[in-house]
Formats: C-alpha cells, sequence, structure tokens
C-alpha cells in the first residue's frame, strides 16, 4: 500500500502509453523542420494546452523545466535587478525555495503564513514573494490569493510553487508565477513548469528552444507524459478527503496529534506527531508493505526537526501519510494499531 504520494506519485497507464508512444514514434527534435521533428512538436504543443488548462492559463505562459525545483530556482534567482532584488519567501517553503530567501515571513501555530508579517516586509527593494500552495509535509493550504493581492497592491511579483496542488485539489492560483512538477500528479519525474506571462530572464541559455525562455532540447516523452498526467487529474477533478479522514480519526484514537489539524489542508494529507517517534512507525509500517514517511522525501533520513513542524513550534519525528486518489485505509489502521499497541507495550515493560 503506497500512501506517499506527496513524494512522488505512480504513473497511470495512459500516462506511460503516451511516453511509449512519443518515444518510438516522435523522437525527432521538436525544433527541426522536417517532419519528425514536427511530429514531436505537435505533441509538444499538445501537452503545453493540457497543461495550461490544468492551470487556467494561455499555453504560450507555459514554460517546460526539468522539474519544480528548476522552476523554482528560476523564478527566484533571476527575478531582481539593482536595488530591487529581495526575495521574500515563508518559512515552510521547500528547499528550492527558501534557498533564494532574503527575509523570511513566519507562520502561525497551525502552518499559516503571518499576512500582517508579508504586509509589512514589503518595501521597494523586494522583487518577489514566494509562497506556496499547499504545503508537502503538513498539506496546510496558504492563503495564495491574498498574498498574490496584497503583491499586486505593493508592485511586487508573486510567486506559488503549486506543486503539491494538482490531482488533489483545483489549481485556481493568480499568482504571477506558478510552479508545477509533473511526478505529483502522475506525469515522470524531471519534468515540471513554470507558468508566467513575463517570466524572469533565463536561467539557462541555449538554442532558443521554449521561446528563448528555456534553452535545451526539449525532453518531449517527459514533457508528453505530464501533459497526459494533467488531462487525466483536470478530468478527475477534486481529491475527496473521506479515506484521509478515516485515518486521521484513528490516529488521533491511537494519541496521534494532527499537524495543521484545524486549518484547511490537501483532502490527501495527514502529518501526525504520535507519542512515538515517527520512524519507527514508519519503518515498522514499511516492514508491513505501507509505504509512509516521516515528512518530505528531501529530509527523510536527516536527524534534524523538519523546518515545517520547527517553523510552527513543534518538535519531533512525525508521520506523514500522502494518499492517491484509490487508497483505502482500512488495512492500514489495523496495522497501525498493531504497531502502536506494540510500541505502548515496549515503552511500558
Ligand atoms: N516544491 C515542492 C512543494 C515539493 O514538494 C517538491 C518535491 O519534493 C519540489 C518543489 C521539488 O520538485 P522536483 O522533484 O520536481 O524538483
Amino acid at each position: 500500500m503506497y500512501l506517499d504520494h506527496n513524494a512522488t506519485t505512480p504513473m497511470p497507464e495512459p500516462v506511460r502509453a503516451a511516453m511509449l508512444d512519443a518515444m518510438s514514434s516522435a523522437w525527432g527534435n521538436p525544433h527541426s523542420a522536417h517532419a519528425r521533428g514536427q511530429r514531436a512538436r505537435m505533441l509538444v504543443d499538445r501537452a503545453r494546452g493540457q497543461v495550461a488548462a490544468l492551470v487556467g492559463r494561455p499555453a504560450k505562459d507555459v514554460t517546460f523545466t526539468g522539474g519544480a525545483t528548476e522552476a523554482n530556482t528560476w523564478a527566484l534567482s533571476r527575478c531582481g535587478t539593482g536595488d530591487r532584488a529581495g526575495v521574500v519567501v515563508s518559512a515552510v517553503e521547500h528547499p528550492s525555495v527558501r534557498a533564494w530567501g532574503s527575509r523570511t515571513i513566519p507562520v502561525d501555530q497551525h502552518g499559516v503564513i503571518e499576512l500582517d508579517a508579508l504586509k509589512d516586509c514589503l518595501d521597494d527593494t523586494v522583487a518577489v514573494v514566494s509562497v506556496m500552495a499547499a504545503n508537502n509535509e503538513s498539506g496546510v493550504l496558504q492563503p495564495v490569493r491574498e498574498v498574490a493581492e496584497i503583491c499586486r497592491a505593493a508592485g511586487v511579483v508573486s510567486h506559488c510553487d503549486a506543486s503539491q496542488l494538482p490531482g488533489r485539489m483545483a489549481v485556481d492560483l493568480d499568482a504571477d508565477w506558478i510552479t508545477l512538477a509533473g511526478h505529483k500528479f502522475g506525469g515522470p519525474p524531471g519534468i515540471g513548469a513554470l507558468v508566467a506571462t513575463n517570466p524572469p530572464p533565463p536561467l539557462l541559455r541555449g538554442g532558443g528552444q521554449e521561446r528563448g525562455r528555456r534553452g535545451g532540447t526539449l525532453n518531449v516523452p517527459a514533457i508528453v507524459g505530464m501533459g497526459e498526467a494533467a488531462a487525466i487529474v483536470t478530468e478527475a477533478g477534486v481529491m475527496s478527503s473521506a479515506e484521509r479522514d478515516l485515518l486521521e480519526s484513528a490516529c488521533v484514537s491511537l494519541g496521534g496529534r494532527v499537524v495543521g489539524g484545524q486549518v484547511p489542508r490537501l483532502p490527501n494529507t495527514t502529518m501526525v506527531l504520535f507519542p512515538h517517534p515517527g520512524d519507527l512507525i514508519v519503518t515498522a509500517l514499511d516492514l508491513e508493505g505501507i509505504s509512509a514517511s516521516t515528512g518530505s522525501a528531501c529530509s527523510s533520513g536527516s536527524s534534524t526537526t523538519s523546518h515545517v513542524l520547527s517553523a510552527m513550534g513543534l518538535d519531533g519525528v512525525p508521520v506523514r501519510f500522502s494518499l492517491g486518489r484509490d487508497s483505502q485505509v482500512a488495512q492500514v489502521i489495523e496495522v497501525l494499531r498493531g504497531i502502536i499497541e506494540r510500541l505502548e507495550q515496549t515503552c511500558a515493560s
């Protein structure tokens, strides 16, 4: 049972099929003028339209990148000019965003950014504000519409890392720049996009690909896979939180505390602090064939407290369950109950 969809998602069969077809029938360079190149070009254009439909933006605003890390790096490393070069980020951003922050906006005890603190730090040295749509560890949603409004009023660009939104909720954002990650919603890893009408100057200069916005020969199979995945999740709509809620109630009845449990969150995510270390629970679950995690895939395995928990004034090693559309949790609850009981017996003896 795979309950780690925020780390990466399995690729549905139609995505794999579309990628295989692209590899066998459209391996030309989409920038070549001949028919083989133009066949690849056609598939890229189709995928661009599918990704654009997912976010409700024009296709010309979609620039493919080598993943969300690259899109974030592009957005935040190339945004400033002269005295206006400050990058304001929230305290709970992905490391690929936090790396560029010159100022950090705190979050409250629930993990939601403090809008007054944002307003206070906007001055004419700030180029861009980056606040994620949904946190990858806790699933907590940020008030990104308000953030975009505040930025617009202050004449500052707003960037939103929306990597965790598609496939779980509608991507209805009005940030100036939006980051997407293909592998978080059924596409392959190593492909993402920055959606922007006026993007920053290119991070990768090359042969003029992507209208001069991102150099490098396009990864056609990955782009096709991301496009197909975008079409599937657009069609599927918002995910139900029913199974997540069931699992979450069971965790609470077993002594767990839900991180960000009192505020709106992604319907597939629950991050729980149990009275026992989360790494022991995650290992025990894995031995029973259940894949969960202690936080983000980038931070699991590191012994320091997650920056997301620290920012909320919490510590400990949590367990993060991130469900897919077809996840069924009844069996997981039984296994989890057995694990917690065994840990309690061990502590008592
Ligand atoms: N941003 C968020 C919120 C993420 O969860 C991730 C994935 O770990 C990334 C960015 C990085 O995505 P990618 O693996 O496509 O570089």
